[in-house]
C-alpha cells in the first residue's frame, strides 16, 4: 500500500534519527557557542529504544516506505548503533538502509555496520582545507580524522561513497574544486549541499548561499560537466557526471531549485515524533502510543493522517529572511 499526501505526494523514505547529540559543533547545525557544556540534549530514557524503532520500521514498511536512513545528530554516537542496523536489516521488505554520518567514529564502526547490513553510507566533509574545516566543525575534527574514516567504510566493503559537502559563500566556496578533484580520483560520488536556513540557530541568510549555477561553472572552468537524467521519482540530487566519463557528482540545490513536488520523505525523531519537513514548526509524537500500548492499527492511523494531511512545501515558499520557531536540524534529524 502507498499512503498519498496533500499533493499526491507519496511517502517512500524515512529518515531515523538515532540521537541529537554530536560529537562536532558545525557552524550551520550546531553552532558552538548555542550549546555550551552542559546542554540539556533529550534524556535516554526519552530515547525510543530499538525495539521501538523497529516496530516502527515495520508499520512503515507495511505503509510503503522501502528505504530508511539513519541519521542524527550523529548517529555513530548512539552506543551499540549496528545492533539497531541489524534489526533493521531483518525486516523483509526493507532494501535499503543507509546513514549519514560525519565519519570520525568509522574506523570503529564500519565493518560492524556492515557486517549487520548497513547498505550504503553518505559522509560529510566540507573541506580538505585543515583550518576551514576546523572552523566550519567547531574545532573538534581534522580532515585526517574523516579521511581515516572514510579509508575504514572502503576496507569495510561499502562501494561508491557519496560524500556531503556544505557550501558556505565566503567559508569554504574556494576549496571546493579541490574536494571535488579529490573524490573523483578516489571514485566516490561528491553532494555539494547549498546551505539552508534549517532551524533558527544558524545565523542563515540568503547572502551566505552559493547557488548550484555559480559551483557548477567554477568546476567547469577546471573540468567540463554533462547533466544525467533523474534516476527516480522524488530524487533530490542534480545529477552531473565528468565530460570524460571519470565519475559522478550532484548538487542539492534546496535553495536556488526546490524540489517539494517530489519530497517523499519522513522523518522520525529520536524521541519518537514524526516530522513532514525539514523546516517544520511541530511534529506528530508516537511514542506515546507506543509506551501506552497502543495497537499497530491506532499507530497506522496517526501515521496515514498526518500524511494525508501534509501540505509542506517551505523550500518553494522560502523568503529571503530566517522564518522563527523552526526546529533544528539535529534534533528531528538531517
Ligand atoms: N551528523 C551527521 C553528518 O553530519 O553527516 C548526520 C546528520 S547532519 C544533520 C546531515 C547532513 O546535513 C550533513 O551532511 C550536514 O552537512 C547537512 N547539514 C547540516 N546543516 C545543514 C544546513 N544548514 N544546510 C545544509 N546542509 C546541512
Ligand atoms: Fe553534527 Fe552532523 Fe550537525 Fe555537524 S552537521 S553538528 S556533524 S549533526
Ligand atoms: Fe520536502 Fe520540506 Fe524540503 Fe520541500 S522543504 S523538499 S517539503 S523537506
Amino acid at each position: 500500500m502507498t499512503l498519498y499526501d496533500a499533493f499526491n505526494r507519496p511517502l517512500e523514505n524515512l529518515r531515523i534519527s538515532v540521537t541529537d547529540r554530536c560529537n562536532f559543533r558545525c557552524s550551520y547545525c550546531m553552532p558552538a557557542h548555542k550549546f555550551p557544556q552542559g546542554y540539556r540534549f533529550i534524556a535516554s530514557a526519552d530515547l525510543l529504544t530499538f525495539a521501538e524503532i523497529t516496530r516502527l520500521a515495520r508499520i512503515f514498511n507495511h505503509l510503503g516506505v522501502h528505504k530508511i536512513r539513519l541519521t542524527g545528530g550523529e548517529p555513530l554516537v548512539r552506543p551499540h548503533i549496528e545492533q539497531l542496523v541489524g534489526m533493521l536489516s531483518r525486516i523483509d521488505g526493507i532494501r535499503e538502509i543507509a546513514m549519514t554520518t560525519n565519519g570520525y567514529l568509522l574506523p570503529q564502526k564500519a565493518k560492524l555496520l556492515r557486517e549487520q547490513g548497513l547498505t550504503r553510507l553518505n559522509i560529510s566533509l566540507d573541506s580538505l582545507d585543515e583550518a576551514i574545516f576546523r572552523q566550519m566543525n567547531g574545532g573538534h575534527a581534522e580532515v585526517s580524522d574523516v579521511l581515516k574514516g572514510i579509508e575504514a567504510a572502503e576496507r569495510a566493503g561499502f562501494s561508491s561513497l557519496k560524500i556531503n559537502t556544505v557550501v558556505q559563500r565566503g567559508v569554504n566556496d574556494h576549496t571546493l574544486v579541490d574536494l571535488a578533484l579529490y573524490f573523483r580520483e578516489r571514485g566516490h560520488i561528491i553532494r555539494f549541499i547549498e546551505f539552508m536556513d534549517t532551524g533558527t540557530l544558524n545565523g542563515w541568510k540568503y547572502d551566505h548561499v552559493l547557488l548550484t549555477d555559480e559551483l557548477i561553472q567554477q568546476i567547469e572552468c577546471v573540468i567540463p560537466l554533462e547533466p544525467l537524467p533523474a534516476q527516480h521519482y522524488g530524487e533530490v540530487v542534480r545529477r552531473y557526471r565528468y565530460a570524460d566519463g571519470t565519475g559522478e557528482l550532484g548538487f542539492i540545490t534546496s535553495v536556488s531549485n526546490p524540489f517539494c513536488g517530489g519530497c517523499n520523505r519522513l522523518r522520525l525523531s529520536a524521541e519518537g515524533k514524526i516530522y513532514t519537513c525539514l523546516f517544520a514548526r511541530k511534529g506528530v509524537d508516537l511514542r506515546d502510543l507506543l509506551r501506552s500500548g497502543a495497537s499497530d492499527d491506532t499507530i497506522i492511523e496517526r501515521i496515514t493522517q498526518t500524511w494525508q494531511q501534509r501540505a509542506d512545501r517551505y523550500s518553494e515558499e522560502r523568503s529571503s529572511g530566517q522564518r522563527t520557531e523552526k526546529v533544528e536540524m539535529y534534533h528531528m534529524g538531517g
